[in-house]
């Protein structure tokens, strides 16, 4: 645990968060939104930890831009803006839903003020049942439903999802308590009432990680391999981040060949069951002995 970089990582998070909250994003590419705000944490001296995320209404999480992606936001769009920072591995995890129609503020309002009561609770010792409980009660008052098969997750150097969740619902059974000096993201996904409360993958897969870095005695694929590693290490990353050094058809191809190979695999969009919009919001916090930092406030 290294608190100065967990920290910074999310001062950056933070304000870059903020940056692209106040933006108007209606008229601007999904390539242009990702590009920009990646750029944004790069000129502060951050290094994104993973793809940003700009996931549209019905997708709750796991869209990032392809390379010249021409997607428009529109204003009616439900834009969930998901951004990681890190320094030397040290990761902060933080997300903002933007949008233009008044009528989907409740549903911001309903995930904001989830993750605030959870992040007022959350504490060392604090059970991750019970911070599931108090969103899926927050949410629940709003007259919304959260997305039970999202949760919040530990977080460890290099690693995103280091094997704890934190639940948007209550759930009975065995749960864990919080640790001092470990870092965790917590993030409430809110659906409509006549949402499913559930997501299921889609077919669209534009966030990829490295598996296993075993040749395949293809050299141009092992080549790229060795880029991603070199780059990236095991972190998430977006066929946009490799178009300096590659063709697209080509790179494309290699990385069907080295995911068919399972030495990379994708993470596909997440889709609400009934396609109703999603909305989210996401801080990283670190307990300590009687207080809580969240670094991304
Ligand atoms: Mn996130
Ligand atoms: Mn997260």
């Amino acid at each position: 645990m290294d608190f100065e970089r967990y920290l910074k990582a999310g001062r950056i998070a933070a304000e870059v968060r903020e940056s692209a909250r106040k933006t108007y994003h209606v008229g601007s590419t999904l390539f242009e939104i990702c590009e920009s705000v990646e750029a944004h944490i790069r000129s502060m001296n951050g290094q994104p930890a993973f793809p940003v995320n700009t996931s549209l209404n019905e997708i709750a999480a796991h869209y990032t831009a392809e390379p010249n992606d021409a997607t428009v936001v529109k204003e009616d769009d439900v834009l969930k803006i998901d951004i990681g920072v890190h320094i030397d591995g040290y990761i902060a995890d933080t997300a903002v839903t933007v949008c233009y129609n008044p009528k989907y503020e409740a549903l911001v309002k309903a995930a904001e003020a989830a993750l605030g009561e959870a992040v007022r609770m959350a504490r060392t010792n604090t059970k991750a049942s019970d911070i599931g409980r108090t969103i899926e009660g927050t949410i629940t008052k709003f007259g919304f439903r959260p997305i039970q098969n999202l949760s919040g997750h530990s977080l460890q150097q290099y690693t995103i999802h280091a094997g704890k969740s934190i639940p948007n619902i209550w759930t009975i059974g065995s749960s864990f308590r919080l640790l001092a000096n470990e870092a965790y993201a917590i993030e409430p996904f809110v659906t409509t009432r006549d949402g499913q409360g559930a997501v299921h993958e889609g077919q669209t897969k534009n966030i990829f990680g490295i598996t296993s870095r075993k040749p395949i005695k293809d050299k141009e694929a092992d080549e790229l391999l060795e880029l991603i590693w070199g780059r990236y290490r095991s972190l998430p990353f977006a066929m946009r981040w490799l178009t300096d050094k590659y063709e697209e058809k080509e790179l494309r191809r290699l990385i069907v060949v080295l995911t068919k190979k399972k030495n990379l695999h994708s993470y596909p969009i997440l889709v609400e069951g009934y396609d109703k919009i999603v909305v989210q919001a996401e801080h990283t916090l670190i307990p300590a002995e009687s207080t809580v930092n969240v670094i991304t406030l």
